[in-house]
């Protein structure tokens, strides 16, 4: 088991900077997500940590060795790093077992290592089939299985199930981390989709512009986001205008107990749809309905409070409490997190979340 430290990451194609000093710890045995949208540089992440990259600055230490970094660059094969690409990975004239002993030696072959992988995968009895006789997630199976076979110091996915159905991607993603877990390996899963990592993953690091933004365990990400942009993307978010008066916000939802430090003056702070309750009563405040949008599990109700502020509530039965353009009060549970005011301005447009 591996530990992998990547320290002040550097890497630039021409003018593009896809990573801007990323640090990141992975730890050993352990499953990391690393989770942003499209563009913020996760792959580039997983290339360099895989050596197909050289740094332009920082470094990347596996088990406190030295891989790249300080004029050392390690070539990919000799660093026990497996990778399971987004699709296509399979050698479609090979059957499963061929395709899952191709890095392994004879001896590695003959050891029945090969059953114990597709074993792991979900996949025992499958070492004839050829790959065009399988789905689509079986086929992603066998090549994490193949990843798995020479027992890889770590495991680097890409997006390795994004291009199969919801449903689907549910149970897989679930089997592989049993399968990772089971093998005692380390490791890495790149995805944009906030839910899949937050489910999966024993820490998430949400990746920003080419820099780790945060790097914690999927609750701490969700309820502590370090600042306004991962709240939004983490999740659904409202991002409130406030001012912090001694451990109290004052907002259009009312008077909320803060956590998270800030000091007293304006500030944003951030409420969750789930927090929000149809109540009455002295703290509750007043809204007219804008919007259901009814998701199965769940529904998201849209309102406008008296100021003309927008929010959004989670309930779970579905049902409409009242009609669009009906008026309910409102009333927020728990907490609100609160961020320095400053931490909006300089959000890319699309993070406003402040509805
Ligand atoms: P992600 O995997 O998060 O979508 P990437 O790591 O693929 O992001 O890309 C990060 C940035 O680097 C993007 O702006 C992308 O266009 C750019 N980029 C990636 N690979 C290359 C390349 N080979 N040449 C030039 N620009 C690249
Ligand atoms: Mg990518």
């Amino acid at each position: 088991m591996s530990d992998v430290v990547l320290s002040g990451v550097f890497k630039r194609y021409g003018r593009v900077n896809a990573l801007v000093g990323a640090d990141l710890t992975v730890p050993a045995g352990q499953l990391t997500a690393v989770l942003g949208p499209s563009g913020c540089g996760k792959t580039t992440l997983l290339r360099c940590l895989a050596g197909f990259e050289r740094l332009d600055a920082g470094e990347i230490r596996i088990d406190g060795t030295l891989v790249a970094g300080g004029g050392r660059h390690l070539p990919a094969h000799r660093r026990n790093i497996a990778v399971v690409p987004q699709e296509g990975a399979l050698f479609p004239h090979l059957s499963v077992a061929e395709n899952v002993g191709y890095g392994l030696d004879r001896a590695a072959r003959r050891s029945g290592r090969i059953d114990e992988v597709l074993t792991l995968v979900g996949l025992a009895g499958y070492g004839d089939r050829m790959p065009h006789q399988l789905s689509g997630g079986q086929q992603q199976r066998v090549a994490v299985a193949r990843a798995l076979a020479p027992r890889p110091s770590v495991v680097l996915l890409d997006e390795p199930f994004s291009a199969l159905d919801a449903g689907l991607r549910t149970g897989l993603r679930h089997d592989v981390r049993e399968a990772l877990r089971a093998d005692g390996a380390t490791g890495v899963l790149v995805t944009h989709d906030q839910g899949e990592a937050l489910s999966v993953a024993d820490q998430v690091a949400v990746l920003c512009e080419g820099r780790v933004v945060q790097s914690a365990p999927p609750t701490t990400i969700y309820r502590e986001p370090a600042d306004p942009w991962v709240a939004g993307f983490v999740g659904d978010a409202m991002l409130l205008p406030a001012v912090v008066e001694q451990g109290a916000a004052r907002t259009a939802l009312g008077i909320l107990p803060v956590t998270g430090a800030t000091a007293d003056g304006p500030a944003t702070v951030l409420v969750r749809p789930e927090q929000l309750r149809f109540a009455d009563g002295r703290d509750a405040v007043a809204a007219t309905v804008l919007r259901h949008d009814f998701h199965g599990h769940d529904a998201l109700i849209g309102l406008r409070l008296a100021d003309g502020t927008q929010v959004t509530a989670r309930i779970l039965d579905g049902a409409a409490p009242v009609p669009l353009g009906g008026e309910v009060t409102v009333r927020v549970d728990g907490a609100a997190r609160a961020f320095p005011a400053r931490t909006l301005a300089g959000l890319p447009a699309e993070y406003q979340l402040t509805a």
